[in-house]
């Protein structure tokens, strides 16, 4: 299947001119063979001008099959083991990216696309995506998440110009990467709840066309879920697998309409950036989308909590006291990234909301938490997909929920529901 991406290039009843940077997406078994043709459309320079990034394993599962296509081209291939989009690994690419080359073709999953799409924009140079495993929403970002001497950070990056999604190689993939992509996606239910309600409370900008388009990408791949792991004809698997991709890469468009990442991530995604801070907990040998799915339970649990106070009205709206100053210093200080934080929430979001005004607006913020699916049906898809869904499964105690709901709105300076239930007081 092709995707049409220039029916997202268009002017919007939103009031915006939505822009798209990626040209072209193809999802097929077999994509792959059609990547000279593909590459000759959009390059015309010569083989020995294009490099293939990747891992080991990535090299195996596909970079061979593309150094095979792309005859003369050059192969850089990092160490696997403990691949992390860093400073460290943008060095080793680096070294071995010699000036002649003026394409870069990323084979691999979310880090290799990360270090790619960054020595993209750094070299001012083109990138086609390939990804070997159906695990982020994030293939077209036009945003590089880095980890920079320990510190993690968001760098501005190139959308891939091409995407190149052959089936018969991301649905080989090991499963696991696949269940992030899906926990990474089933997160968009309170992304969007929370943008709405952010639209709700402070006027912020949104767009109904983007939500829609990530309501149909989660909807999609709830529909085929047991085809994703299950004991089903190939030709089935194999139809889950591109709707499951599709999905995925409807979502990064869908940023790339907005150009930030607030479609597709709120709360459950500031919980995953505060695990990933390791202020709070150790290292944890967690996928994004692992995090994510188990940061959505504990979000879901929470709004659905909020929202059957303010229906039976046990609830007081408190003024606002600022930051948390004691937890965030106690929390970020030692690792020398409170003086950070504080920066980060400058303005504070919720410095600027009447408070009389947000109380008048929760009838209508229930109504916003009815659409978000009960707890017990988020369980049973993240159960009937294989995700993870509770701290324990990533090594960590139940006893760091309450810290982790007080500190995650603060990671980001976006305004979630999270963040503004510290005006709310249960009674
Ligand atoms: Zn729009
Ligand atoms: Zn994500």
């Amino acid at each position: 299947m092709k995707i049409d991406v220039k029916n997202f290039s268009a002017s919007c009843h939103c009031g915006r001119e939505h822009k798209i940077h990626v040209k072209e997406i193809i999802i097929e078994a077999g994509a792959i063979d059609k990547l000279p043709v593909l590459l000759s459309d959009i390059f015309t320079g010569k083989p020995e001008e294009i490099c293939i990034l990747c891992d080991d394993n990535t090299y195996l599962a596909a970079g061979k099959l593309v150094e095979e296509k792309v005859k003369g081209c050059k192969v850089i291939k990092l160490p696997s083991k403990g691949l992390h989009a860093d400073n460290h690994n943008v060095k080793l690419a680096e070294e071995q990216l010699d000036g002649r080359i003026k394409l870069i073709l990323a084979v691999g999953a979310g880090t290799i696309h990360d270090i790619s799409r960054y020595l993209a924009n750094k070299r001012g140079i083109p990138f086609v995506s390939l990804p070997t495993a159906a695990s982020v929403d994030g293939f077209v970002s036009t945003v590089a998440a880095m980890t920079w001497n320990g510190l993690k950070k968001t760098f501005p990056a190139v959308s891939p110009i091409l995407v190149v999604a052959d089936t018969n190689i991301f649905s080989k993939a090991p499963y696991r990467l696949t269940a992030s992509g899906i926990s990474d996606l089933l997160g968009k239910y309170t992304a969007l709840a929370d943008w709405e309600i952010a639209h709700l409370v402070t006027d912020e900008y949104i767009c109904s066309k983007v939500c829609e388009l990530e309501h149909k990408a989660v909807d999609e791949v709830c529909s085929c879920l047991s085809d994703l792991r299950g004991n089903v004809p190939e030709e089935k698997r194999i139809k889950a697998y591109e709707q499951l991709m599709y999905a995925l890469l409807l979502s990064g468009i869908a940023m790339q309409m907005v150009g930030n990442s607030r479609p597709a991530s709120g709360a459950e995604h500031h919980i995953s950036h505060l695990w990933e801070m390791e202020v709070i907990n150790p290292p944890l040998d967690a996928y994004h989308g692992e995090k994510v799915s188990i940061g959505l339970m504990i979000v879901a649990e929470t709004y659905h909590m909020m929202k059957e106070a303010i229906r039976n009205r046990q609830y007081e709206i408190q003024s606002y006291s600022g930051l948390d100053y004691m937890c965030l210093k106690e929390s970020f200080g030692p690792k020398g990234l409170y003086e950070g934080m504080l920066e980060e929430n400058k303005p504070d979001p919720l410095e600027q909301i009447d408070i009389m005004e947000f109380g008048k607006l929760l009838p209508k913020i229930a109504d916003i938490l009815d659409k978000l699916p009960s707890v017990d049906t988020i369980n049973q898809l993240l159960t009937e997909a294989g995700c993870k869904k509770y701290v324990h499964e990533i090594g960590l105690d139940e006893r760091i929920i309450s810290k982790t709901i007080c500190l995650s709105p603060y990671v980001r300076n976006r305004l979630t529901f999270m963040r503004l239930t510290k005006l709310i007081k249960l009674l």
